[in-house]
């Protein structure tokens, strides 16, 4: 058995686990990331979580093969830099030369959306699949892609942003600068935005009584919690959620065909009430013949354990190809 170090490196938490080679994990820990800090001092402090997850684990060091890191933003898996963060301050660090310092072991690193999509893959909800597609339903949208069970980036492991491909022309602004993502209509920013509007345009609403009731505070459930109480208005919310989100799925069966979609973050928590209209619809719009196999678009499984899971699969690939960390 082999295994591997998996590290989630998130604004608010940075995660830890031991994981073998099909995708269990063995031990995991965690620290708070603190993100405002000098870079240095981060990586520093992901290198100690990692010896205590080694340590606390008591698998030999010597059957710990590599160590994978899940970061948010650009990183280059061949000089081993972690290049930009939106969300915490790296810029350019060598977090390879880093980590090599504090512990000798192969070291690789790449995007959290793409990690999150090969745990999927691995051991989630496309797992037996050659090709999928993770889309997570969160403050942004994320996507990563796995062909061929290799997790697809790009020639510059800066792809695949699918939360930044537009599908309203001149629609509503989006964090990237244009307008019209399909992130700015699927996210769960996108659908708080949509309910407060809704919420305030009818004010005689069980929707509206709802938001009052809990003091002004609305999050991605309350439309939901509000249609299934028969409130016409909250219906219409989520209508129009599952509408571009179909959309915007039968875009990823057009451009790339994958065997499986797994949905996930804090919206897929709805379960089938999401699932089986955005199922239905993506499959309807999109273009395919009728006695072709279709896409199966489905729930991701992988939920807070996707980073660490996917980082450790993510290092198990880069060794199997032979990639120097
Ligand atoms: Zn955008």
């Amino acid at each position: 058995m082999h295994y591997y170090l998996g590290i989630d490196l998130g604004g608010t938490n940075t995660k830890a686990g031991i994981v073998d080679d099909q995708g269990k994990i063995y031990c995991k820990d965690s620290i708070k990331t603190f993100a405002d800090r000098d870079q240095y001092e981060i990586v520093h402090d992901m290198g100690t979580l990692a010896k205590r997850v080694i340590d606390a684990c008591g698998i030999p060091f010597n059957e710990i093969t590599a160590i994978g890191v899940g970061a948010p933003g650009t990183s280059d898996n061949v000089t081993g830099e972690l290049i930009f963060t939106g969300n915490l301050s790296f810029r350019h660090m060598p977090i390879r030369d880093e980590f090599h310092k504090m512990i000798d072991l192969p070291f690789y690193i790449g995007n959290d959306a793409n990690v999150a999509a090969l745990a999927e893959s691995k051991a989630g909800a496309a797992q037996g699949s050659q090709s999928s597609v993770t889309i997570t339903l969160g403050t942004g949208v994320g996507g990563g892609f796995v062909i061929n069970n290799r997790i697809y980036s790009g020639f510059n492991q800066a792809g695949c942003e699918i939360g930044h491909t537009v599908v309203v022309a001149g629609g509503e602004p989006c964090t990237c600068g244009r307008r019209g993502c399909f992130e700015v209509y699927s996210s769960a920013t996108a659908l708080v935005r949509d309910t407060t509007r809704a919420a305030k345009a009818h004010p005689e609403s069980i929707l509206n009584q709802l938001i009052l009731d809990n003091l002004g505070h609305v999050d991605g459930r309350t439309a939901f919690i509000a249609m299934r109480a028969g409130d016409p208005t909250a219906s219409a919310v989520i209508e129009h959620y599952i509408e571009m989100l179909a959309e915007s799925l039968a875009n990823v069966i057009n451009s790339c065909m994958p065997e499986v979609i797994a949905i996930g973050g804090g919206i897929s928590h709805e379960g089938d009430a999401l699932l089986l209209p955005v199922r239905d619809r993506a499959l309807a719009r999109a273009f395919l013949a009728e006695n072709i196999a279709k896409p199966r678009i489905v729930l991701a499984k992988m939920g807070n354990d996707a980073g660490i899971v996917g980082a450790a699969m993510m290092a198990m690939n880069c060794m199997e190809d032979g990639l120097i960390g």
